[in-house]
């Protein structure tokens, strides 16, 4: 008895059998009640003819013939016989016969006249007892009904509902009321094993994540001492100072020490990754001046730039006074801006540009005129460790880690960080720090 379907099967079909019974009572008080009436109305008919016929009965042949059309339809069976008797006596000319039954038929009539319009008068009464009650049933029924399915399905069905939808937005709590034995308790519980599986899962993953990031922590920490120390030593090497060394050795200790370079620029940002993912560095906001910001970022890959022949230019902005952690956002600008040099044309120009959005949102904008990303690219270049790498962005050396660090220290500070690039059009790299003043206005409020 724990089915819902079964439930519903037996109530759908007690409110039935129930309305199916009411229905047929009231059906068969109709029918009744439509044969009395026509017997009343034949019984009518018949005691005026039989008064009309009085005198001439004996012998009236045309008069016979239209009372004895009334002889199969008259009901109970004795009046008929009554009548055939009637006809009979008269057919055989036996004229005291004749009108003593003929009296004592019209007699009969009055009286069955009397007892059918009181019959008449309680079949009515009944037809319509049992058609409310047929009506009254139905409506019962369907309250009940209603009321079985608001508590066994669309409640428990709501409640589940609401347990998925804390679960989407990790609300998820572990106070699950005891799951009844029906198909929705069932659907339920499973929901229930379902959770606390993900859960589980999700907590091992996290585990796995938190040891691959300390693994990859402490793997590039310990890499990065030894690195130094070669990096100094083949600097060393190549100023002359343990002797002179020819121009071939000169070239591969060169190669040697650039990519020295690069594995430490690596290493760096697997480190500043791990430390932004694991939430240790929280961003620390201060006022500071966002044209000096620029200008500083500028200034320091001014000999990138001119290494690469590429101009870099800030475009005319508003004295800003912005909320942010200075160091940071100066990290995602020069991430940006050296991107940007990487990937322009000799010749090339890179612009720098501020402003305030409709939505009051500081948007900072590098522009370049590279080669530009293809659309399919363009979301994937923010992921850890991928590049953009279709034909028209051949795999240049780097770490594939600079945008995705951008884009932490960005959404750091709550803001977003995208790409609009066109093949062969250039990029324009954004990313908009929404808070940017909203601090000043709270610490306003807080000194008055
Ligand atoms: P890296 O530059 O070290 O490879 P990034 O995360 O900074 O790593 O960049 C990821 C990829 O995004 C780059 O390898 C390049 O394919 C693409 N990219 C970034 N900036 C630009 C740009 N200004 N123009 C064209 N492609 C770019």
């Amino acid at each position: 008895m724990n089915s819902i379907k079964l439930k519903l099967f037996l109530l759908m079909s007690a409110i039935a059998g129930a309305n199916i019974f009411f229905a047929i009572l009231t059906y068969s008080g109709f029918a009744e009640f439509r044969e009395q009436r026509r017997q009343l109305e034949l019984s009518r008919d018949l005691t005026q003819r039989l008064i009309q016929s009085e005198n001439q009965f004996a012998g009236a042949i045309n008069i016979h013939k239209e009372i004895r059309n009334y002889i199969p339809l008259l009901h109970p069976p004795r009046r008929s016989e009554e009548l055939e008797k009637l006809l009979m006596a008269a057919q055989k000319g036996r004229v005291s016969e004749t009108r003593e039954r003929h009296q004592v038929l019209v007699k009969n009539e009055f009286e069955f006249q009397r007892h059918t319009r009181d019959q008449l008068s309680y079949l009515e009464d009944k037809t319509v007892y049992f058609g409310l009650l047929c009506i009254f049933s139905l409506l019962v029924g369907l309250v009940l009904l209603q009321i079985y399915i608001n508590t066994a399905v669309l409640r428990p069905l709501r409640d589940l509902a609401r347990k998925m939808n804390d679960f989407l937005h990790d609300r998820y709590t572990y106070q699950f009321s005891v799951p009844g034995s029906d198909e929705l308790g069932r659907m339920q519980a499973t929901f229930n094993a379902l959770a606390q599986r993900v859960i589980s899962n999700m907590e091992q993953l996290r585990t796995l994540d938190q040891a691959k990031s300390d693994f990859l922590s402490i793997a590039s920490h310990e890499l990065r001492t030894p690195l130094t120390s070669i990096k100094g030593s083949i600097s060393l090497m190549r100023s002359g100072i343990v002797g002179t060394i020819n121009e071939m050795a000169d070239n591969l200790l060169n190669i040697a020490e650039q990519e020295t370079d690069r594995l430490i620029r690596l290493i760096n940002d697997i480190l500043d990754l791990a430390k932004i993912e694991a939430q240790r560095a929280s961003p620390q906001p201060e006022w500071s001046s966002m044209n000096s910001l620029v200008t500083i970022s500028l200034q320091s890959l001014k000999g990138l730039a001119d290494q690469a022949e590429v101009k870099l230019l800030a475009e005319a902005m508003p004295p800003l006074e912005v909320n942010m952690d200075r160091d940071r956002i100066q990290q995602v600008l020069t991430n940006l801006l050296s991107n940007a040099i990487k990937f322009s044309p000799k010749g090339g120009c890179v612009i720098v540009h501020c402003e305030i959005n409709n939505q009051h949102q500081l948007v900072i904008e590098v522009r370049d005129q590279g080669r530009g990303i293809d659309p399919q690219d363009q979301e994937a270049i923010f992921e850890k460790f991928r590049q953009a790498t279709s034909a028209n962005n051949p795999l240049v050396k780097g770490t594939g880690l600079g945008l995705a660090i951008a884009k932490a220290l960005v959404e750091q500070h709550g803001g977003d960080i995208g790409v609009r690039s066109f093949p062969g059009e250039g990029s324009t790299f954004y990313f908009t720090l929404p808070e940017w003043r909203y601090s000043s206005i709270k610490n306003l409020e807080a000194a008055a």
